[in-house]
């Protein structure tokens, strides 16, 4: 099995993006980087260069920051209303959806997705959390109420943070950015975000229709990077308000650490291990489906990817039949051919980790039904994998590989299951397919994750809260929830009444 060579961008708009070097916003200006550096971002379905990017490092960040800060505490942006913030974060909705395409084939080469996933899910989402944010804006309110303390009346406010530095991943680069864009400008902060050095692109397209969009200078800068520099300054930085990051959970608790200078608020989602648990009374057709996507989808990179898979005793040979047969017909190539059903890895980094890992698990006594290694060819594809006769203590059981492999298991009685499920430092996300609505309502409730979908999985809507519990992160994004994130409660207390 081997992949053809990618696809080059046909869109006008992308081809044009990729023809120069790609600057920093900062302050409303697309400036270089103060040591003039750039690096190199690359298509990993062929490993080829696509762009030269601005390379940002602590002084950036600086200029970045001092930006931010005086655009929330002097600028017109701590004194635009509310239904402005919503227009303006609508308009930009607008504009995405406008430049569709452009985001679609941009993040495709970048990243490795498929372009029709690109578009359906990454651009599409973004469009509705902005719209939803959007709405936020205006709807923003405290309470009132009469204190025990004779005379007195109290109320509360809810104000905007200040400058939030963001740290986002490469596996929804684009995705990611409005996650961490929409909530935080919604409730009027400034932001200083940094994508991931592997896929900086989106974050920049979508930068300049955020100025095209209207937003003050200094309202939104975006620093691209390396996370040893570039991110570390952001974290550690006196003059930023919160950190909200994405990424490893190892890089969380640096993040953390960083944050606690100035005790900047933190707000984390990080890794997952889920377990996606299907009972014998399930519509089996629909689970095993939900299983292959539950773990396949953006080649498994994905922290809430379903991949510790639990299949009741006698059903386990069925849907492991069906799952295999699932894998080994997925398109794989690049995400550019419209075929594509399975793109690349991120990077040879990412390859070289997934390979070993699964290579790991099949010395430890593992069994591939399916795939269990790389593909021939350029790019860093990897084999839609399902690894089966595991034990709970094997690495591939135990950490998060962040690539197309599930781990297998049958399972006979339903506590011992709860406390395997629950048996791993993560909790992001848990999957449950049965049609015994208690069994189901019974399991959700043991299960220690922050988003436990049953009979479905990977579905997502911005009202939806997400986020994990133990090590898989600190807070909600989405939802009403994610306002915690991004505003102050300010206690007013009148007395002489
Ligand atoms: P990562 O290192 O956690 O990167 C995430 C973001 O943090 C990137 O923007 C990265 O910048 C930045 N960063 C790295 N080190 C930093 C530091 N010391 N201070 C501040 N920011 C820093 O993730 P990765 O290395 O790309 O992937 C490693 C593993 O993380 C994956 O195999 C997967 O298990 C997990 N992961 C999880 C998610 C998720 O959604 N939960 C997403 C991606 C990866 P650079 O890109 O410039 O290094
Ligand atoms: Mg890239």
């Amino acid at each position: 099995m081997a992949v053809t060579a990618s696809p080059a961008a046909k869109d006008a708009r992308a081809i044009e993006f990729l023809s120069s070097t790609r600057k920093m916003l900062i302050n409303g200006e697309w400036v270089e980087s103060a040591s003039g550096k750039t690096f190199a971002t690359y298509n990993p379905a062929d490993g080829s260069e696509l762009a030269q990017v601005a390379e940002g490092e602590a002084e950036d960040i600086n200029r970045a920051v001092a930006a931010a800060r005086k655009a929330f505490d002097e600028g017109p942006w701590a004194n635009t209303p509310p239904n402005v913030r919503s227009k303006l974060l609508w308009k930009l909705s607008e504009l995405v959806e406008a430049n569709a395409d452009t985001f679609a084939e941009l993040e495709s080469l970048d990243n490795g997705k498929a372009c029709t996933m690109a578009k359906a899910v990454d651009v599409a989402g973004t469009v509705e959390h902005f719209q939803y944010m959007a709405g936020w804006a205006t709807k923003i309110d405290g309470r009132t109420f009469k204190m025990s303390t004779p005379g007195h009346i109290g109320y509360t406010l809810r104000e905007a943070v200040g400058v939030c530095g963001q740290i986002i991943p490469w596996n929804f680069p684009l995705m990611m950015a409005a996650w961490k864009l929409g909530p935080a400008l919604a409730m009027g902060n400034t932001v200083v975000l940094k994508p991931a050095e592997q896929t900086p692109l989106t974050a920049l397209l979508l930068g300049e229709l955020i100025a095209e969009a209207g937003f003050p200078e200094g309202v939104v800068n975006i620093v691209p990077g390396f996370g040893e520099t570039a991110g570390a300054a952001l974290s550690g930085h006196p003059d930023v308000d919160k950190i909200a990051f994405t990424g490893s959970t190892e890089v969380g608790k640096l993040i953390m650490q960083a944050a606690s200078g100035n005790l900047k608020k933190v707000s984390l989602e990080l890794g997952g291990k889920a377990p996606n648990i299907v009972f014998d009374d399930a519509d089996l057709e629909a689970a095993t489906a939900g299983a292959a996507m539950g773990i396949f989808f953006n080649q498994g990179q994905v922290c809430c990817a379903g991949s510790r898979l639990y299949v009741q005793k006698k059903s386990f040979d069925n849907v492991i039949g069906a799952l295999t047969d699932a894998a080994s017909n997925l398109k794989i190539a690049p995400g550019m051919d419209p075929s594509c059903e399975m793109g690349p890895l991120i990077s040879d980094e990412q390859f070289d980790k997934v390979t070993g890992m699964v290579a790991g698990g099949l010395e430890a006594g593992a069994k591939a039904t399916t795939g269990g290694g790389p593909v021939d060819g350029p790019g860093y594809f990897f084999k839609p994998t399902v690894l089966v006769d595991t034990d709970p203590s094997m690495q591939v059981v135990r950490e998060e590989i962040f690539g197309p492999v599930v781990v297998a298991a049958p399972f006979d009685d339903i506590d011992d299951l709860a406390r395997e499920a629950n048996d791993t430092p993560y909790g992001l996300s848990a999957g449950i397919w049965t049609s015994n609505i208690t069994k189901a309502n019974q399991m959700a409730a043991k299960l220690k994750a922050g988003t436990v979908w049953i009979n479905c999985y990977n579905v997502f809507d911005p009202h939806l809260p997400f986020g994990g519990y133990k090590e898989s992160g600190i807070g909600r994004e989405m939802g009403p929830e994610v306002m915690d994130l991004y505003t102050e409660v300010k206690a007013v207390c009148i007395g002489g009444l």
